[in-house]
């Protein structure tokens, strides 16, 4: 039998994982979520011998269970390569009495290359089976990361072209200087006027929007998606958590069987979302801790029931966590009212119509999985400063809000299960939030402040970063929020 996918807004809107992938988004504006948790056996002693590439496999067949072993190995096996500078994809480092997940070995040095690095291929492998020759066109809102790493994974694929929309004074130099200077010629890239949810909400408009979407086929071309929204990204999240727990199982730090908590730097809630999945699964996770910077929705979210966009947005110094609307969380929504799509509509219109919802009692009750807090940018630098300063490890700012958070939810709790701080970008993203944090302020550029911390880490420069400031800039296209239709249009040549 194969796994079925339902839109979370209409349980008959069903299809297989491929056909997921290819859509991105449900047509009914509902996120694809699968209608049962496969089962997979979880012998920890036996998943320790696996590599990444092998316990990839293990986990995401049963998810993506209408490709062939073989293709998803091909597509497993083309992404996790020496795209990464450490063979062990996601390497776990015991700092003091803390556990950093590293997932930022990448090309683009932040954790959205675990999953765009095999994006592109489940999307192509899911054309060629279900037989589409049109173009994908893959439309992406970024709040930073998203972008960069799904052009890496897209650019000249055969087939496809993708659009990328920025806030335009939303993202840090080095992000919006590694997507500017993205080569290949169906990458297009368009800063706007507006910030991330804007920018996210109408490229789901366009998702939506049938009469776009007759104009494209009419092209010979069909929107897909690269945020988190998609199934090809999500669940290729869900294997580094599982690989994480197997390597405390290995180095002796736990035993097989103990629980341990996670705590993720939270925006769109997918990388967290995917260890709720983990969970389902089987692996033994006490809390999940949402950690969020002073845009606190999901904070007060997970501390009230009561979701209310409704609050000033800031620019922080955790660029891809400053979202109000957190997307995934429409998924978490659905299981925690039982699978219930009218619910689950219901509560999403109201989210639209008045950027505010509520839970009701029974699904507040099913929010124990999760604790939540968050940090203030001062708090932030000074957990760089201090981390730094205790362990001369350097953080990035959003680990830099996990740990703090973490910090907290301990302190509030006493809980002290072993918990894995998960580390979602390269300090090198963020150069001077971070040296500023350590040395006070600097008044110097980016490629300095980029030779400033090579100096005061241990960490050889990533390719990422060499080269960036002498690139070519190749994208300069800026509009306001309103008009990112037409851009796409403009860029699609869809006016002939
Ligand atoms: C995207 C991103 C996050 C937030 O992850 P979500 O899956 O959107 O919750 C956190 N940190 C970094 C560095 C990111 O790029």
């Amino acid at each position: 039998m194969t796994l079925q996918y339902q839109s979370t807004r209409n349980q008959n809107n069903r299809v297989t994982a491929s056909q997921a992938v290819l859509q991105g988004l449900a047509v009914d504006g509902g996120l694809y979520v699968p209608t049962q948790i496969p089962k997979i056996d979880l012998d920890f002693d036996l998943l320790a011998k696996l590599s990444y590439q092998e316990l990839a496999l293990k986990l995401l067949h049963p998810f993506f269970d209408d490709y062939t072993k073989e293709e998803l190995t091909h597509c497993i096996n083309s992404a996790y390569d020496t795209k990464f500078d450490t063979e062990e994809i996601a390497p776990l480092k015991k700092v003091g009495n803390e556990y950093f997940l590293e997932l930022f070995h990448g090309s683009t040095i932040a954790f959205k290359d675990m999953a765009l690095s095999i994006l592109p291929y489940l999307m192509t492998t899911a054309a060629k089976k279900n037989k589409v020759d049109n173009e994908i066109v893959i439309l992406t809102a970024t709040s930073g990361d998203t972008g960069k790493a799904a052009m890496a994974g897209f650019a000249d694929v055969p087939g496809t072209s993708i659009i990328v929309f920025y806030p335009k004074d939303g993202v840090s130099k080095i992000q919006e200087r590694q997507m500017t200077t993205q080569e290949g010629a169906n990458t297009h890239v368009v800063a706007i006027e507006g910030n991330f949810d804007s920018a996210q909400t109408n490229v789901k408009k366009m998702f939506n929007n049938s009469k776009l979407r007759e104009k494209l086929l009419g092209h010979h071309k069909q929107f897909s998606s690269a945020n988190s929204m998609n199934i090809g990204r999500l669940f290729p999240q869900v294997v580094y958590y599982i690989y994480a727990y197997v390597q405390l199982v290995k180095q002796a730090e736990i035993k097989s069987g103990d629980t341990i908590n996670f705590s993720v730097p939270t925006g769109n809630f997918g990388n967290i979302l995917a260890a709720y999945y983990a969970k389902q699964l089987g692996l033994p996770i006490n809390k999940l801790i949402c950690a969020s910077n002073e845009n606190h929705v999901l904070t007060d979210f997970f501390n009230s029931g009561t979701y209310d966009k409704n609050r000033d947005f800031f620019v922080t110094s955790s660029p891809s966590m400053d979202i109000l609307i957190s997307s995934n969380l429409e998924r978490l929504i659905f299981h925690l009212s039982g699978d219930d799509d009218q619910k689950t509509t219901d509560l999403m219109h109201d989210l639209e119509t008045k950027g505010v919802y509520q839970l009701t009692d029974t699904m507040k009750a099913n929010l124990q999985d999760f604790a939540a807090e968050f940090a203030t940018q001062v708090e932030t630098s000074a957990q760089i400063a201090e981390t730094f300063k205790n362990h001369h490890y350097i953080v990035d700012p959003h680990t830099a809000v996990a740990e703090n958070v973490y910090h907290k939810y301990q302190q509030q709790t006493a809980d002290n299960t072993p918990t894995v701080i998960v580390s979602t970008a390269s300090a090198y993203k963020f150069p001077r939030i971070v040296v500023e944090a350590i040395n006070g302020k600097a008044q110097i550029d980016d490629p300095e402040l980029v030779d400033v911390l090579h100096q005061l880490s241990d960490i050889p420069l990533p390719n990422a970063v060499q080269g960036l400031f002498t690139a070519e800039v190749r994208h300069k296209t800026v509009v306001h929020e309103n008009q990112m239709q037409e851009i796409v249009e403009t860029i699609l040549n869809l006016e002939s």
